[in-house]
Protein backbone atom coordinates (compact mmCIF):
# COMPACT_ATOMS: atom_id res chain seq x y z
CA UNK A 1 0.00 0.00 0.00
CA UNK A 2 1.67 3.44 -0.86
CA UNK A 3 0.90 5.78 1.53
CA UNK A 4 -1.36 8.94 1.71
CA UNK A 5 1.36 11.38 0.82
CA UNK A 6 2.04 13.76 -1.93
CA UNK A 7 5.79 13.97 -2.56
CA UNK A 8 5.94 17.85 -4.60
CA UNK A 9 3.49 18.57 -1.57
CA UNK A 10 5.97 17.76 1.18
CA UNK A 11 9.04 19.47 -0.70
CA UNK A 12 7.30 22.61 -1.07
CA UNK A 13 6.66 22.91 2.77
CA UNK A 14 10.12 21.53 3.31
CA UNK A 15 11.78 24.50 1.37
CA UNK A 16 10.49 26.92 3.33
CA UNK A 17 11.11 25.48 6.46
CA UNK A 18 13.72 27.77 8.04
CA UNK A 19 11.31 30.67 8.37
CA UNK A 20 8.40 28.90 9.61
CA UNK A 21 8.28 30.65 12.92
CA UNK A 22 9.58 34.49 11.54
CA UNK A 23 5.83 36.05 11.32
CA UNK A 24 7.14 38.21 8.58
CA UNK A 25 7.58 35.19 6.39
CA UNK A 26 5.35 32.79 3.94
CA UNK A 27 3.72 31.53 6.98
CA UNK A 28 3.03 35.44 8.48
CA UNK A 29 -1.10 34.31 7.43
CA UNK A 30 -0.45 30.77 10.00
CA UNK A 31 0.79 33.04 12.59
CA UNK A 32 -2.44 35.51 12.16
CA UNK A 33 -4.58 33.56 12.01
CA UNK A 34 -3.37 31.19 14.82
CA UNK A 35 -5.53 33.00 18.33
CA UNK A 36 -8.57 32.71 16.30
CA UNK A 37 -8.32 29.16 15.65
CA UNK A 38 -6.70 27.91 18.68
CA UNK A 39 -10.11 30.60 20.54
CA UNK A 40 -12.36 28.24 18.51
CA UNK A 41 -11.05 24.88 19.74
CA UNK A 42 -10.88 26.72 23.33
CA UNK A 43 -15.02 27.42 22.86
CA UNK A 44 -15.44 23.74 22.75
CA UNK A 45 -13.55 22.19 25.32
CA UNK A 46 -10.56 22.97 28.10
CA UNK A 47 -7.56 20.75 26.21
CA UNK A 48 -5.34 21.21 29.59
CA UNK A 49 -4.32 17.51 30.45
CA UNK A 50 -5.80 15.36 27.22
CA UNK A 51 -4.47 14.10 24.72
CA UNK A 52 -4.27 15.71 21.77
CA UNK A 53 -2.37 14.92 18.06
CA UNK A 54 -1.72 17.91 15.66
CA UNK A 55 -1.56 16.39 12.14
CA UNK A 56 0.31 18.05 9.61
CA UNK A 57 1.59 20.31 12.71
CA UNK A 58 4.69 21.46 10.25
CA UNK A 59 6.75 23.83 12.21
CA UNK A 60 4.59 23.68 15.25
CA UNK A 61 2.65 26.82 15.11
CA UNK A 62 -0.96 25.21 15.96
CA UNK A 63 0.84 22.43 18.33
CA UNK A 64 2.78 24.58 20.61
CA UNK A 65 -0.29 26.76 21.10
CA UNK A 66 -2.02 23.47 22.34
CA UNK A 67 1.40 22.16 24.48
CA UNK A 68 0.84 25.65 26.43
CA UNK A 69 -2.95 25.40 27.03
CA UNK A 70 -1.21 22.00 28.75
CA UNK A 71 -2.14 19.58 26.42
CA UNK A 72 -0.14 16.33 26.27
CA UNK A 73 0.76 17.15 22.67
CA UNK A 74 2.01 14.91 19.66
CA UNK A 75 2.66 16.73 16.04
CA UNK A 76 2.71 14.14 13.22
CA UNK A 77 3.87 15.73 9.53
CA UNK A 78 5.43 13.87 6.87
CA UNK A 79 7.70 16.92 5.80
CA UNK A 80 11.18 16.66 7.81
CA UNK A 81 12.58 19.88 7.85
CA UNK A 82 9.50 21.87 9.14
CA UNK A 83 9.92 18.57 12.01
CA UNK A 84 13.28 19.41 12.48
CA UNK A 85 12.21 23.08 13.04
CA UNK A 86 9.45 22.17 15.42
CA UNK A 87 11.17 20.15 17.45
CA UNK A 88 13.82 22.97 18.02
CA UNK A 89 11.56 25.51 18.77
CA UNK A 90 9.77 23.73 21.10
CA UNK A 91 13.17 23.19 22.86
CA UNK A 92 13.60 27.09 23.02
CA UNK A 93 10.35 27.34 24.17
CA UNK A 94 10.17 24.83 27.14
CA UNK A 95 7.52 23.18 25.82
CA UNK A 96 7.40 18.78 25.92
CA UNK A 97 5.89 17.75 22.22
CA UNK A 98 6.22 14.75 20.83
CA UNK A 99 7.08 15.25 17.35
CA UNK A 100 7.00 12.41 14.73
CA UNK A 101 7.25 11.92 10.73
CA UNK A 102 4.59 9.71 10.50
CA UNK A 103 1.49 9.77 8.14
CA UNK A 104 -2.18 9.93 10.45
CA UNK A 105 -3.11 6.55 8.83
CA UNK A 106 0.35 4.74 10.13
CA UNK A 107 -0.13 6.13 13.71
CA UNK A 108 -4.21 4.95 13.80
CA UNK A 109 -2.98 1.65 13.46
CA UNK A 110 -0.46 2.01 15.89
CA UNK A 111 -2.37 3.98 18.47
CA UNK A 112 -6.05 3.72 17.59
CA UNK A 113 -8.32 5.21 20.62
CA UNK A 114 -6.08 6.58 22.38
CA UNK A 115 -6.64 10.44 21.69
CA UNK A 116 -8.96 13.30 23.19
CA UNK A 117 -8.60 15.38 20.60
CA UNK A 118 -7.09 15.75 17.20
CA UNK A 119 -6.56 18.94 15.09
CA UNK A 120 -5.60 18.72 11.37
CA UNK A 121 -5.50 22.05 9.83
CA UNK A 122 -4.51 23.38 6.76
CA UNK A 123 -3.80 20.14 5.86
CA UNK A 124 -6.33 18.08 3.97
CA UNK A 125 -5.94 20.30 0.61
CA UNK A 126 -2.62 19.10 0.66
CA UNK A 127 -2.98 15.37 0.30
CA UNK A 128 -3.78 13.23 -2.71
CA UNK A 129 -6.39 11.67 -0.40
CA UNK A 130 -8.04 13.75 2.14
CA UNK A 131 -11.10 11.18 3.00
CA UNK A 132 -8.38 8.43 4.39
CA UNK A 133 -6.73 10.91 6.35
CA UNK A 134 -10.43 11.65 7.64
CA UNK A 135 -11.17 8.01 8.37
CA UNK A 136 -7.25 7.84 10.12
CA UNK A 137 -8.90 10.71 12.46
CA UNK A 138 -11.71 8.95 13.52
CA UNK A 139 -9.36 5.90 14.12
CA UNK A 140 -7.10 7.89 16.52
CA UNK A 141 -9.88 9.42 18.27
CA UNK A 142 -11.11 7.61 21.46
CA UNK A 143 -14.92 7.46 22.46
CA UNK A 144 -16.59 10.81 22.73
CA UNK A 145 -13.23 12.64 21.30
CA UNK A 146 -13.18 15.59 19.21
CA UNK A 147 -11.51 16.67 15.99
CA UNK A 148 -10.92 20.20 14.45
CA UNK A 149 -10.47 20.76 10.84
CA UNK A 150 -10.12 23.09 8.80
CA UNK A 151 -9.01 24.21 4.68
CA UNK A 152 -10.36 26.09 1.85
CA UNK A 153 -13.35 25.76 0.28
CA UNK A 154 -13.97 25.67 -3.50
CA UNK A 155 -15.71 27.64 -5.92
CA UNK A 156 -15.07 30.92 -7.38
CA UNK A 157 -14.71 32.85 -4.91
CA UNK A 158 -12.24 31.14 -2.94
CA UNK A 159 -10.15 31.08 -5.86
CA UNK A 160 -10.11 34.71 -6.25
CA UNK A 161 -9.52 35.40 -2.67
CA UNK A 162 -7.07 32.37 -1.24
CA UNK A 163 -5.02 31.89 -4.82
CA UNK A 164 -5.11 34.90 -7.18
CA UNK A 165 -5.62 37.59 -3.89
CA UNK A 166 -2.99 35.70 -1.36
CA UNK A 167 -0.66 34.06 -3.79
CA UNK A 168 -0.26 36.69 -7.36
CA UNK A 169 -1.79 39.96 -5.51
CA UNK A 170 -0.97 40.15 -2.10
CA UNK A 171 2.04 38.00 -2.27
CA UNK A 172 1.25 36.29 1.08
CA UNK A 173 2.34 32.69 0.02
CA UNK A 174 4.64 31.17 -2.83
CA UNK A 175 2.75 30.58 -6.43
CA UNK A 176 1.32 27.02 -6.56
CA UNK A 177 1.08 27.10 -2.58
CA UNK A 178 -2.50 25.77 -3.47
CA UNK A 179 -4.04 24.19 -6.31
CA UNK A 180 -7.73 24.85 -7.09
CA UNK A 181 -8.25 20.96 -7.45
CA UNK A 182 -7.54 20.10 -4.46
CA UNK A 183 -9.61 22.41 -2.39
CA UNK A 184 -12.51 21.55 -0.41
CA UNK A 185 -16.07 22.24 -0.54
CA UNK A 186 -17.66 21.95 2.97
CA UNK A 187 -20.02 19.09 1.83
CA UNK A 188 -17.28 17.49 0.72
CA UNK A 189 -15.61 17.40 4.48
CA UNK A 190 -19.22 17.38 6.02
CA UNK A 191 -19.74 13.96 3.76
CA UNK A 192 -16.58 12.39 4.45
CA UNK A 193 -16.94 13.02 7.93
CA UNK A 194 -19.74 11.56 8.71
CA UNK A 195 -19.00 8.79 6.45
CA UNK A 196 -16.06 7.64 8.71
CA UNK A 197 -18.43 7.58 11.57
CA UNK A 198 -18.00 11.10 13.09
CA UNK A 199 -20.52 13.56 13.93
CA UNK A 200 -20.10 16.65 12.99
CA UNK A 201 -21.34 19.74 15.24
CA UNK A 202 -20.04 22.76 14.19
CA UNK A 203 -18.58 24.60 11.24
CA UNK A 204 -17.41 28.54 11.10
CA UNK A 205 -16.04 30.99 8.32
CA UNK A 206 -12.54 32.00 8.85
CA UNK A 207 -11.96 35.32 7.78
CA UNK A 208 -8.25 36.84 7.34
CA UNK A 209 -7.48 40.18 6.40
CA UNK A 210 -4.00 40.58 5.53
CA UNK A 211 -3.76 44.54 6.04
CA UNK A 212 -5.11 44.61 9.31
CA UNK A 213 -3.61 41.10 10.15
CA UNK A 214 -6.79 40.42 11.69
CA UNK A 215 -8.99 37.54 11.95
CA UNK A 216 -12.60 36.91 12.19
CA UNK A 217 -15.05 33.82 12.55
CA UNK A 218 -18.35 33.76 11.22
CA UNK A 219 -20.85 32.15 9.55
CA UNK A 220 -19.76 32.28 5.88
CA UNK A 221 -17.58 29.64 4.77
CA UNK A 222 -17.17 30.62 1.33
CA UNK A 223 -13.61 30.79 1.32
CA UNK A 224 -11.64 29.73 4.98
CA UNK A 225 -13.19 27.72 7.13
CA UNK A 226 -13.15 25.33 10.06
CA UNK A 227 -15.55 22.18 11.06
CA UNK A 228 -15.42 20.14 14.22
CA UNK A 229 -16.91 16.42 14.73
CA UNK A 230 -17.30 13.75 17.49
CA UNK A 231 -16.86 10.23 17.71
CA UNK A 232 -19.67 8.95 18.98
CA UNK A 233 -20.11 7.15 22.65
CA UNK A 234 -21.40 3.50 21.59
CA UNK A 235 -23.34 2.28 23.83
N1 LIG B 1 -1.15 22.48 10.39
C1 LIG B 1 -0.09 23.46 10.36
C2 LIG B 1 0.70 23.47 9.06
C3 LIG B 1 -0.08 23.62 7.78
S1 LIG B 1 0.92 23.52 6.33
C4 LIG B 1 -0.70 24.81 10.63
O1 LIG B 1 -1.85 25.03 10.24
O2 LIG B 1 -0.05 25.67 11.23
C5 LIG B 1 0.54 21.86 5.78
C6 LIG B 1 1.41 20.81 6.43
O3 LIG B 1 0.92 19.53 6.06
C7 LIG B 1 2.89 20.85 5.97
O4 LIG B 1 3.74 20.90 7.07
C8 LIG B 1 3.05 19.55 5.19
O5 LIG B 1 4.35 19.00 5.29
C9 LIG B 1 2.01 18.68 5.88
N2 LIG B 1 1.61 17.50 5.11
C10 LIG B 1 1.32 17.41 3.80
N3 LIG B 1 0.96 16.15 3.48
C11 LIG B 1 1.04 15.43 4.63
C12 LIG B 1 0.77 14.06 4.95
N4 LIG B 1 0.34 13.20 4.03
N5 LIG B 1 0.93 13.65 6.23
C13 LIG B 1 1.33 14.53 7.19
N6 LIG B 1 1.60 15.84 6.94
C14 LIG B 1 1.45 16.28 5.67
Amino acid sequence: MTANIDPAELEKFGALASRWWDPESEFKPLHDINPARAGYIDEHLNIAGLKVVDIGCGGGILTEALAQRGAQTTGIDMSEAPLKVAKLHALEAELTIDYRQITAEALADEAAGSFDVVTCLEMLEHVPDPSSVIQAVERLLKPGGRAFFSTINRNPKAWAMAIVGAEYIMRLLPRGTHEYRKLIRPAELNRWAMDAGLKVTGMRGMHYNPLTRRTRLNDDVSVNYLLTAVKPVVE
